[in-house]
């Protein structure tokens, strides 16, 4: 055996036993690290296979023992660069389906059944001998069409994975590179190695490959040792991190910067400086010119803050929560920040929306009941008159057959403004359906709300609608009905008064229309307030 064969088999063997040693590490703690670890052990298994299996090959002493040898090495060897783009992919957070596995696993396969079937069809070694120049365990090859097929499908395995790894690089954060390094290397050295094998810049008839496998599992165990490789899966918890709007800081315990994400950048791009290594405080006071206002704990609310994106006021939600190991107490602190704007004003438009009525932008029946209902609540225990008075405007149908649609909408928005003018703030107004009115006032007599009623018939009669340069009268009818509350009242109080007023609104429209009426009856409204509005009101 000449002193370069020895060297050859004792760096195939270090190769092997260091391979063998991962796995043997991966495997007894396996139940701690997150299921990459799955593939990583398959993609060790082979690389060993592929290490001892050259080594004793290259102990043979005959071309069937070398046979034999060369078989068992493509046990392991045509699985390992897929097994190892899997694991990268799995590590990188993509998802990986059984179909997925299975594809990649179909050419190594077929090409283990070509190598031990070769001397049926020769189509993985044309020719495979015991090279004649050099002797044993040197071997004389020529490649059969399968082998090329084989050759591709590894090269590229390596190369989408090294790719996959280099891809990672500029978005992943500086401690966890070093995994990164040594996953870019794992596919960078045999890659290398195969191509100058190919090239024939390798001793002729030795496959270099298992000989610089060692480097590549000592980078595995570095990065294993320092980083913790696969008890987190770092990159694709980094790019989670990254990709959600919510803006996330996490401090240590002495409420140090140690992390933050994009969104956290972007939500506040006028901080200037390094932010890691900085308390909160500090980064608080440069950002919202206030110190961090939250304690431990878990909290949540909102408060305004600027973003330069835009220099409008945004609202801000933060959510505080300690960072806790079971055994180790606390960690650290997790800032979640998430910007409202958008949500609250979408809130408001839905809001106004539910309670305004969207001709006329005064409030809706709906609002009309509720903030009744809320005026009655909030209302002085001692008695009080509670008026309602419902409108309707007179011959409206004739305004939207003569005039259109349209010009009846019109309408509506023009009585809308006239009474919106001139009804005092205190009173509840809304477009009660249709074209129908209402109007809630507290503290006035049957008589007072009456006069308020006529005064606002009078203003509607007095400003014909304008359309298309023609004047268009409108009038209202009104029915007026008040109560005197002690006490509590409920929605079906309400709902009677309303039944009176519109009694009362009938009469109204039998008497002549364009009058207010009560429902009393005997008040005769429009002559009391011509005769005393100004005094009333
Ligand atoms: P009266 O004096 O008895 O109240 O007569 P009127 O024609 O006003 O009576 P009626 O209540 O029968 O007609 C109301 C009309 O109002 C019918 C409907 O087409 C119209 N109307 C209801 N809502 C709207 C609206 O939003 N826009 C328009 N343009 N018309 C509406
Ligand atoms: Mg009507
Ligand atoms: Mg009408």
């Amino acid at each position: 055996m000449t002193s370069h064969l020895t060297a050859y088999i004792a760096l195939v063997c270090t190769s092997g036993v260091l391979n063998a040693y991962l796995l043997f590490r991966v495997l007894k703690r396996r139940y701690l690290y997150e299921d990459i670890a799955r593939f990583f052990i398959a993609y060790s298994i082979a690389t060993t296979i592929y290490c001892f299996g050259s080594a004793f090959g290259l102990m043979a002493t005959s071309l069937e023992a070398v046979k034999f040898w060369t078989v068992i090495q493509y046990v392991g060897m045509p699985f390992a660069p897929p097994l190892g783009l899997l694991f990268i992919m799995k590590y990188l957070g993509q998802r990986i389906t059984k179909a997925k596995v299975v594809a990649f696993l179909a050419i190594p396969s077929i090409t283990l059944i070509m190598v031990i079937t070769n001397p049926l069809h020769h189509l993985y070694y044309r020719v495979f001998e015991i090279d004649p120049l050099l002797g044993m365990p040197y071997v004389h090859q020529e490649i059969g069409i399968w082998y090329m097929v084989h050759g591709v499908f590894i090269f590229s395995c390596m190369f989408v994975a090294f790719f996959l790894v280099v891809s990672q690089w500029r978005e992943t954060s500086g401690v966890y590179r070093m995994q990164l390094f040594s996953l870019m290397w794992s596919q960078l050295v045999p890659m290398l190695t195969a191509f100058l094998y190919l090239i024939g810049l390798t001793p002729p008839g030795i496959d270099l490959v298992p000989m610089v496998l060692w480097v590549v599992t000592l980078l595995f165990l570095w990065a294993i040792n320092t980083s913790e490789l696969f008890k987190i899966i770092p990159v694709a918890k980094d790019t989670i991190f990254h990709s959600i709007d919510d803006g996330v800081v996490v401090l240590d315990q002495t409420s140090r910067v140690v992390e933050f994400n994009e969104a956290f950048s972007h939500m506040f791009l006028s901080f200037s400086g390094p932010v890691y290594g900085k308390t909160i405080d500090e980064v608080w006071l440069e950002l919202c010119k206030e110190r961090f206002p939250l304690k431990s704990g878990t909290q949540l609310f909102t408060w305004s803050g600027r973003a330069d994106f835009d220099l409008t006021e945004r609202t801000f939600q933060v959510r505080v929560s300690s960072l806790r190991q079971k055994e180790e107490g606390m960690k650290g602190t997790l800032i979640i920040i998430r910007d409202i704007t958008e949500m609250n004003r979408l809130h408001e438009k839905l809001e106004h929306q539910a309670y305004y009525d969207e001709l006329t932008q005064v409030y809706n029946r709906r609002a009309f009941f509720e903030k009744c209902e809320e005026l009655l609540a909030n209302m002085n225990p001692k008695r009080h008159n509670f008026s309602v008075v419902l409108f309707d405007i007179d011959h409206f149908k004739s305004v939207n057959d003569m005039h259109g649609h349209h010009a009846g909408d019109e309408a509506l928005v023009h009585v809308a403004q006239i009474c919106k003018s001139v009804l005092d703030e205190d009173m509840l107004f809304a477009r009660y359906g249709g074209e129908e009115f209402v109007c809630a006032m507290v503290g006035k007599t049957e008589l007072e709300a009456g006069a308020v009623a006529d005064k606002l018939r009078l203003a509607v009669e007095s400003q014909p609608f304008t359309v298309n340069d023609n004047e268009i009268p409108v009038t209202l009818s009104g029915g007026v009905t008040t109560i005197e509350l002690a006490g509590e009242v409920d929605i079906k109080d309400l709902s009677q008064l309303l039944n009176k007023a519109d009694a009362a609104l009938y009469e109204a429209k039998r008497n002549g229309r364009n009058q207010i009426s009560s429902s009393a009856g005997q008040i005769d409204v429009r002559q009391i307030s011509n005769r005393s509005a100004g005094n009333l009101v």
